[in-house]
């Protein structure tokens, strides 16, 4: 571990264009520093316009010539599969980048480069088994097809929280539908996704065909959302960024895919298996230092049991050890960046002063680097900032309800609508609420658990597109109608004379 540490510390890293390691236009760079204890880690370029237009220009090439989206489905799922077994056999390297770079505890960043490589696997299967469609019902001197084509070039934009999970939630769905792609990671994160692109070619992927530009959001990603040779543009990240990218991408009118931010309620009846709901509920909160898109931060809780189901959680949520990503036994890690922490602890303050504190509240001051503890707010109203507002971090806001009616107001009582929670042994309140919950996901006596053959998304601002499953290939294919008509019934239009 330490040699791969010290292998892997300090590397001076390139976009990846065509196949080659370049360096930005402007001969600028990025520096990144662990947010664990501030070493350096790498660095990589600071993107400019002229860098993603000449990305956009090799993958445009890479599309057109038809080196990859001429290729047999089977062929493409081979280089696909071939991914797949490097992320689940040798994750080390990017386990512990991912680790380093995002503060995350390496423990977890195991689990999600092999999660990556699920998904990888199952996308490869993807690439088989695209087709379209045929009409045979418009008489026999007719039929129509139609054809599922690859969509063309695929800008990629994604953020910090889950750097390979999301970017491998895109990127082997658009390659098995044909595409060609030009990624920017977050400027935070962007060490294994230019490792991904080596593994790629590594795999079989022609080059050219991905290719990644590291950089800040203005100007690479808006430039990527602008370029009018980009087809498609998929975006994860916040529901602000998301709306920008938007506007960005409307000037030609390309096609976007946006997941964005939630602030999701996680439901507990009083008939729920409560030592499971415990485990949900603190899970739902801890897990990547609450930085996660579909955290529980909003706990709605049956008043009936609400004082002691509180207990419960305190006492679980207390015994959560907070500290260095690489030791072992740490529930969770650094939080990101200087900024992101000072955000999550304006917000503490914020509870502070308008709900009931009943664990945490500080940050750990005693670490080196930024480290804030598990936090819980009780007497939490809706109209609270800590009730409506991402925050982001390990900060759970716990509200109340007596009905069942009362709880699916709650629930939507949001502008965003990514993924719900509920606990219960009542299949009628499983099935009410279901239904009910306006969120792209919605999960019964689990939570956080996404498989990746069911598609994945939001509603209202929390996005749309979806992702995982056969449903992400579909987004990266576009639709093409042939309709053939034997010339010889073809109807005259002029009548001869
Ligand atoms: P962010 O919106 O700040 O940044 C995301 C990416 O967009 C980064 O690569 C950034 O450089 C880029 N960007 C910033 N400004 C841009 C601009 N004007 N034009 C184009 N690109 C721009 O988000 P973040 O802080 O990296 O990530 C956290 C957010 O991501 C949270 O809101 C979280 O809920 C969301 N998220 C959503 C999902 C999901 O599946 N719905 C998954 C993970 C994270």
């Amino acid at each position: 571990m330490d040699e791969l540490k010290s292998e892997i510390s300090a590397r001076r890293m390139s976009h990846h264009i065509d196949g080659l390691s370049v360096g930005s236009s402007s001969g600028k760079n990025i520096k990144r520093h662990a947010p664990s204890d501030g070493q350096l880690l790498a660095t990589w370029p600071e993107g400019t316009v002229e860098d993603v237009d000449r990305a956009v220009a090799a993958a445009r090439g890479a599309f057109k010539d038809k080196r990859w989206s001429g290729l047999t489905g089977a062929q493409r799922s081979e280089v696909l599969r071939a991914v797949s077994v490097r992320l689940k056999t040798g994750f080390e390297d990017l386990a512990l980048i991912e680790a380093l770079e995002s503060g995350k505890i390496l423990t977890q960043a195991r689990e999600e480069i092999q999660w990556a490589g699920d998904i990888w696997d199952f996308a490869a299967g993807q690439a088989r088994s695209l087709h379209g469609d045929s009409h045979t019902n418009l008489g026999s001197d007719k039929m129509a097809l139609v054809l599922r084509e690859p969509a063309g070039v695929v800008g990629m934009i994604t953020p910090w929280n889950y750097p390979l999970v999301v970017l491998s939630q895109k990127l082997p769905f658009a390659l098995a539908a044909g595409c060609s792609v030009v990624a920017k990671p977050s400027e935070l994160t962007s060490g294994t996704t230019l490792l991904l692109a080596k593994i790629l070619e590594e795999a079989g992927l022609p080059k050219g065909v991905f290719n990644v530009v590291t950089g800040y959001g203005d100007p690479v990603g808006k430039r990527i959302a602008q370029h009018p040779d980009v087809d498609v543009v998929s975006f994860t990240g916040s529901t602000a960024t998301g709306s920008a990218i938007i506007a960005a991408a409307s000037g030609t009118l390309k096609k976007t895919i946006v997941e964005l931010g939630g602030k999701n309620p996680n439901i507990v009846f009083a008939d729920a298996n409560l030592e499971a709901a415990v485990d949900g509920a603190v899970k739902g909160i801890i897990h990547n230092a609450g930085a996660e898109c579909c955290s529980g931060s909003r706990l709605l809780v049956q008043s009936s049991i609400a004082d002691s189901f509180v207990a419960m959680l305190k006492e679980k949520m207390a015994r959560v050890k907070v500290g260095d990503p690489l030791k072992a036994g740490n529930g969770y890690g650094a939080i990101i960046s200087k900024t992101h922490y000072d955000k999550i602890l304006r917000y503490i303050d914020e509870g502070k002063r308008t709900a009931t504190l009943v664990l945490g509240g500080s940050a750990i001051e005693a670490l080196p680097g930024y480290y804030i503890e598990p936090t819980i707010f009780s007497g939490v109203t809706p109209d609270l900032a800590i009730a409506r507002e991402e925050i982001f971090g390990p900060v759970i806001s716990v509200l109340t309800f007596d009905t069942i009616e009362e709880a699916a107001q709650l629930a939507n009582d949001t502008l965003y609508g990514l993924s719900s929670g509920i606990w219960t042994g009542s299949i009628d309140t499983a099935l009410f609420m279901a239904r009910e919950i306006r969120s792209g996901i919605v999960w019964v006596n689990t939570f956080l658990d996404v498989p990746s053959e069911v598609p994945i998304g939001g509603m209202r601002q929390s996005g749309f597109g979806r992702e995982n499953g056969r449903y992400a290939a579909e987004e990266f294919c576009v639709l093409k109608t042939v309709i053939i008509q034997d010339s010889r019934s073809y109807p005259r239009y002029l009548p001869s004379t």
